[in-house]
């Protein structure tokens, strides 16, 4: 797949006469108009945790490679009729790695070990525990059915079979099916470049001195942990002042060294709101006021033909914005398809009453089966974000919730995070 062209300024525009996003409705035109951007590579399998598939994975041989003992024992044709009975033991032994060369003719039986080919005649294995040997005999008890503590050839995997389709982002598991699979090198996109940048006069790096009416920038050390979670490569652009000048200057320096660029802060439209004046200023940007609690708005833009995603300041919101609308994006830039997280039903432990038109989404985590949510909704409350173990998104519509009904709760783990 070659990399495709830049996108276009309009890139984000919404309908004319749009004021308030559903997130449905962003989501569907993120998926609309974002493609992949990266170039394919080869990578070593052991290499290759967290990489996404650029191609299909197709198994270059069948798994297990031929039929083979799932225990220690004596390998014979054809399984047992109930009751005590003998088999002759031939002479040598199948040990895994080292097979026996002959053939066992009707009647004879060959001592076998755990994972060794099954000597040709043979299709059954007794185990070891459940026979006696007595004068070159082997002394066994019936029934025994034909196969039994044997392997087919490819009853795992058969050659020439698709055991991952491209897009798929690889996990450790992964890495021990291909290996299996009799590949080497997968191919893969290259990671995307994600260029990181916090704006905002107040911010000072984590541990920094600063006075009491700055505040340390807690969005960089978590966006940029995110991306790296994700599989994705960050570049971190430290923290940008309030300032068109300045804002300008980064988002220059971020398209040419990142594939997209994710900013905080200065995302709405307020005096100190540069990020959103400057994108605008360069036409290439739309203010996504998206119906959604916590987090508009978001700021969409196009800078020298990179996406940019401006995520509101607020550590909660943009946090939220991350996984619900980031996340998908992303992945679709990187290769891997938009992705929506798996919803778990659970009873609500809490009361809630809600307004109807926007989504909300509320930490929350699983606790004797039902979903708790923080106790505080403020989203400059950062706390709450450690405290969830995921969020509870409740739908457009009003709603008194009630303990016991059944809300949505959508785990961390299912962003693909810890
Ligand atoms: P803004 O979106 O720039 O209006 O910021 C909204 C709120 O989030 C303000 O209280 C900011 O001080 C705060 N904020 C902005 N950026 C960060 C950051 N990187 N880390 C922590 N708080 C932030
Ligand atoms: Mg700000």
């Amino acid at each position: 797949m070659s990399a495709p062209s830049k996108l276009s300024n309009d890139c984000f525009a919404l309908p004319a006469g749009v004021h308030w996003t559903p997130v449905s409705e962003a989501l569907r035109l993120l998926e609309q108009r974002l493609q992949c951007c990266v170039p394919v590579e080869q990578s070593a399998v052991e290499d290759s945790d967290g990489r996404i598939l650029a191609h299909a994975v197709i198994a270059a041989r069948s798994h297990p490679p031929c039929a083979n003992s799932a225990v220690d024992g004596y390998a014979f044709a054809g399984g047992l009729q109930a009751g005590a009975q003998s088999l002759q033991l031939r002479d040598g032994r199948s040990a895994a790695g080292e097979a026996f060369k002959g053939r066992l003719l009707p009647g004879q039986a060959l001592r076998i070990l755990t994972g060794a080919a099954l000597p040709g005649g043979a299709d059954t294995v007794v185990l070891q525990e459940d026979v006696r040997i007595d004068d070159g005999r082997l002394q066994v008890t019936g029934p025994l059915k034909a196969g039994a503590n044997a392997r087919a050839a490819g009853e795992d995997m058969q050659q020439g079979a698709q055991i991952f389709p491209a897009g798929h982002q690889l996990r450790p598991e992964d890495l021990g099916v291909i290996a299996a699979a009799g590949l080497g090198e997968v191919s893969v996109f290259k990671p995307l470049k994600v260029a990181v940048i916090s704006t905002g006069a107040e911010l000072r790096a984590p541990g920094q001195a600063a006075r009491v009416d700055q505040i340390f920038d807690a969005n960089r050390p978590m966006l940029c942990a995110v991306l790296r979670r994700w599989g994705m490569e960050v570049v971190d652009l430290g923290i940008v002042p309030d300032e068109a000048a300045a804002v300008r200057a980064a988002l220059d320096r971020a398209k040419d060294c990142a594939d997209v660029i994710m900013t905080s802060g200065g995302a709405s439209a307020g005096d100190q709101d540069h990020m959103s004046a400057v994108l605008r200023a360069s036409g290439g940007m739309a203010l996504w006021r998206i119906a959604v609690k916590p987090g508009r708005p978001l700021a969409l833009g196009v800078w020298g033909g990179v996406p940019v995603f401006g995520l509101p300041g607020n550590p909660v919101a943009a946090f939220v914005c991350t996984l619900i609308f980031a996340r998908p994006a992303l992945l679709q830039l990187a290769g891997a398809g938009f992705q929506v997280p798996q919803a778990l039903h659970m009873p609500a432990a809490f009361s809630k009453t809600k307004k109807a038109g926007r989504r909300e989404y509320l930490r929350a985590r699983l606790r004797d089966g039902a979903a708790h949510v923080f106790a505080s909704e403020g989203s400059g409350r950062v706390s709450g974000l450690s405290w969830a173990e995921g969020l509870v998104e409740l739908p457009e519509a009003a709603a008194e919730i009630k303990p016991g009904q059944t809300v949505c709760f959508l785990p961390y783990a299912s962003f693909g995070l810890p």
